[in-house]
């Protein structure tokens, strides 16, 4: 069951399931961000009408909270890609397993690599 378990994790589309999982939610902070932060502020400002004797649109208008939401962003899509690096790595890592067969000279069927006289055709073969 944890072979099983671990085969479905090492899957390709999981990891890419996940992988957009994680990056659209942070892509959303970015949207809900330039949102709340910024166009919300201005629109407000805009519907008030902007009063030019005060200096309020440094204050309301967050683009700070903007950048920070980018920089957080940018932050999660380059541990989401050495994640997937490693894993990739991993993946690529089992792929030369020993050979368990080997093919007969004589008859060119798949026998047991410990095989010294092939099943098939009998044939002896050197070890
Ligand atoms: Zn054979």
């Amino acid at each position: 069951m944890l072979k099983e378990f671990k085969e479905f994790v090492m899957r390709g589309n999981v990891l890419d399931l996940a992988v957009g999982v994680i990056i659209g939610g942070a892509f959303g902070k970015i949207v809900g961000s330039l949102v709340n932060d910024v166009i919300m502020p201005a629109i407000g400002l805009l519907m008030g009408g902007v009063n030019f004797s005060e200096l309020a649109i440094a204050e309301v208008i967050k683009y700070g909270a903007f950048i920070q939401a980018i920089v957080d962003f940018l932050i999660v899509a380059f541990v989401i890609f050495l994640v997937v690096k490693s894993a990739n790595s991993m993946k690529k890592a089992p792929a030369p397993a020993d050979p368990t067969t080997k093919e007969c000279p004589h008859c060119i069927s798949t026998i047991s690599i410990k095989a010294t006289r092939c099943p098939n055709c009998t044939s002896e073969l050197k070890a």
